[in-house]
């Protein structure tokens, strides 16, 4: 009984709904023993909080996985094994359908649990030729996933740029069959731009590292990084990281997946591409007509382009310098100038590199899937991003905090609701918990109508000029009298001076704490537009990988309507998540970067502090404990403290739950402080149980 084994010591709380008093310090003081004493795992109640230690744990072994292998939860340490343990168990034996969801900041350790946890699964779930393929397949989609979808950031040498979720389905016997991955959100500004100190993704340093000379040549690749426009000036390796034995595995994953080698080479025929399509360099050439039009000086680059994917160089060099533009019944071809075609430009490298990530996920997907009609259980694992405060929040950090917002909601809900079923099943009286409902949030935001996305979607579509400014009229006449929203026009409205807001902006008190967004680049971001030349040039290619990333550049098939915007699409795949969230039983795992530095075992309590904040680690405490703090089966209980009461020391002959009566009449304990379930004893505050505790000590 670990989570009791000395609660009066703050550094042995394994589970924080036991802390008292409950506070933001205590709660604070209470990870940071434990982080010192090298214990990077607490629960709250069956919520495990994972605090990165930056090095690595001897915990994690095969005797480790061994130890956890259908163990009592409460018998062992806190560790993330014991989650997996708890929830796979839950899914073979109570057939209910799990989930695992990992959220925090970046850098704090998502995807390493996610790893884990699947790591775990695998190890337990089952053998033979079969399954063990199976199992394969399914871990080797990672490398490749993470080739491709991550990257060097200054937060994490290894940062996943995309959000994933993947369903782990398995027969009847538990043993794995298959699965889904879908991804969220593929960060695709980074193809064409990143700060100094970062990288692009992965794949591109990989692929020139590690490509045989005949496997660049045939690319048309140099394997000299900084020749490449779209890739780092200064410096492309990164210390401790072997790209070239990456690529190496990559590649070996892809054929373990069952990739063919006529599928891979167009993968990376196409990866090609994106990286060529940043070095071909626009000019301008002033027309007769004086007018200043767009042209391509040097065209080897996109010779070799065409080459590689059976192109007419015309078609490209046209599609990328001017724009067909219907007029009536005319149609004109107007040339673009340098700068529009620029952006034309990469747009087109951004747009090809995320339809191509999507293809390599369906077409992971295809390796992985399970023959339909087939009985199945489901383990989903969500990997992605937290919530972001920066200096500068932009329409990513938007659509990112709305997903946090939705995942605080079902959080909120799917704990109230697991609760209220476990009080349900036991016996036992529930009385509602009051807690901060924050759909009122998610709906400023995901409103049909007058939602903020559904504006910003309304102003995208709106002809004439559009621009951040109307956007944010339109906000303030909608949404003024929101409790959760702000801009200088409510704060003028409501004379508020202390901190007044930057131009173009407004503020959304989220469940996490106020967050200032910057409305440029909104529209632009929204509308995701790909100039329709573009996407029909490459459907024009000869190569079939490239041109089925372009359907709508079929101009058999051209539709007057736009396409859906990248805040709806958003919007859309969320609830598809959240539904598919709603029907199974939760896990959660909450990760916590101790320091900005990547520093081994080293705990800055400020940087802590406010992870917990937004986490909403206090109210996750207060919904645990809402109605009674601790809850055990009757038989360990008793066993523990039966020494407490003569009747029942030092055997009870009676059943477990009259023993656990006998015992504590004669302590007594007020009966306004217990309940007794079918199977479980209920104690209100922690402090009935640390008395108990303490006296138990003090025998
Ligand atoms: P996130 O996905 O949250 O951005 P990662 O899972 O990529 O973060 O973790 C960032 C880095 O932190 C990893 O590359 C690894 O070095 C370290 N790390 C994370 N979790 C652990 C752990 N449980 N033990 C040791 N190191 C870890
Ligand atoms: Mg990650």
């Amino acid at each position: 009984m670990e989570a009791t084994a000395s609660l009066l010591d703050a550094a042995a709380v394994g589970d924080l709904v036991l802390l008292d008093p409950l506070t933001e310090e205590s709660l604070l003081h209470a990870l940071q023993e434990r982080f010192r004493h090298r214990d990077i795992y607490t629960y709250i109640g069956n919520v495990v909080i994972s605090v990165n230690p930056y090095c690595s744990l001897p915990i994690y072994t095969p005797e480790k996985v061994q130890e956890y292998h259908g163990c009592n939860f409460f018998a062992v340490k806190p560790h993330i094994y014991a989650i997996a343990d708890d929830a796979y168990r839950s899914l073979r034996d109570r057939d209910r359908d799990q989930c695992i969801l990992i959220t925090g900041e970046s850098g704090a350790g998502k995807t390493e649990a996610s790893k884990l946890v699947m790591s775990y699964v695998a190890a337990v779930c089952g053998k033979g030729e079969e399954v063990t393929k199976v199992k394969e397949q399914l871990l080797q989609s990672n490398p490749v996933l993470e080739a491709f979808g991550n990257a060097k950031t200054i937060r994490n040498d290894n940062s996943s740029r995309f959000g994933k979720y993947m369903d782990v389905e398995f027969d009847f016997k538990g043993e794995p069959l298959g699965g889904v991955i879908s991804n969220y959100l593929l960060e695709k500004s980074r193809i064409v731009r990143h700060v100094r100190g970062e990288r692009n993704f992965h794949i591109f340093y990989q692929l020139l590292a590690g490509g045989s000379a005949e496997l660049l040549q045939r690319l048309r690749l140099r394997q000299d990084c900084r020749h490449y426009g779209y890739l780092n000036r200064e410096s492309c390796s990164l210390p401790g990281v072997d790209d070239a034995a990456n690529f190496r595995a990559v590649q070996n994953a892809m054929e373990v997946i069952g990739f063919s080698p006529a599928e891979v080479t167009a993968l990376l025929e196409v990866t090609a591409v994106v990286l060529k399509l940043g070095n071909v360099q626009l000019s301008s050439r002033f027309q007769a007509s004086g007018m200043e039009a767009c042209s391509i000086p040097e065209p080897r680059e996109l010779e070799e382009i065409c080459q590689l994917v059976g192109l007419d160089p015309g078609t490209l060099e046209q599609a990328l310098c001017s724009r067909t533009v219907k007029a009536r019944d005319e149609v004109v071809l107007t040339s673009l100038s340098v700068s529009q075609g620029y952006y034309g430009r990469d747009a087109l490298a951004k747009n090809i590199y995320s339809r191509l990530f999507d293809w390599l996920v369906n077409r992971i997907n295809t390796s992985i899937q399970v023959k339909p009609g087939k009985q199945r259980k489901v383990m989903g694992v969500l990997d992605i991003y937290g919530f972001e405060i920066f200096q500068d929040n932009g329409f990513e950090q938007f659509v990112i905090n709305y997903c946090n917002e939705k995942l605080q909601q079902i959080f909120i809900l799917l704990t109230l609701k697991e609760e209220q079923e476990e009080y349900i099943r036991e016996g036992i009286q529930w009385t509602p918990v009051e807690f901060f409902d924050n759909s009122i949030i998610c709906n400023l935001i995901e409103n049909g109508t007058c939602g903020i996305l559904a504006m910003l979607d309304e102003e995208c579509l709106r002809p004439g000029t559009v621009s951040e400014d109307t956007f944010l009229g339109k906000l303030d006449q909608v949404c003024a009298a929101h409790r959760h929203y702000e801009s200088k026009a409510t704060q003028n409205a409501k004379r508020v001076t202390d901190v007044s807001l930057p131009p173009r902006c407004f503020r959304i008190h989220h469940y996490a704490g106020k967050v200032t967004y910057n409305a440029t680049g909104f529209i632009e971001k929204n509308n995701d537009l790909l100039f329709r030349d573009l996407s029909q040039a490459m459907w024009a290619s000869r190569h079939p990988l490239l041109r089925s990333l372009f359907p709508e550049g079929d101009p058999q098939k051209v539709s007057l309507k736009l396409p859906p915007t990248a805040g709806s699409q958003f919007k859309a795949s969320v609830a598809t998540l959240m539904k598919n969230l709603y029907s199974k039983n939760p896990n959660y795992i909450r990760c916590i970067k101790p320091n900005e530095t990547k520093t081994a075992m080293l705990f800055t309590p400020e940087l802590v502090l406010a992870q917990i904040r937004y986490l909403g680690l206090l109210e996750n405490v207060r919904v645990r404990r809402a109605g009674y703090a601790f809850r055990q089966l009757y038989g360990p209980f008793l066993e523990r403290y039966k020494m407490l009461c003569k009747k029942t020391w030092p055997r009870w002959a009676g059943s477990e739950r009259t023993g656990v009566e006998a015992l504590l009449a004669e302590l007594p304990i007020p009966a306004e402080e217990l309940a007794y379930g079918h199977s479980k004893l209920f104690i209100r505050s922690p402090r009935t149980l640390f008395d108990l505790e303490r006296r138990r000590q003090e025998r």
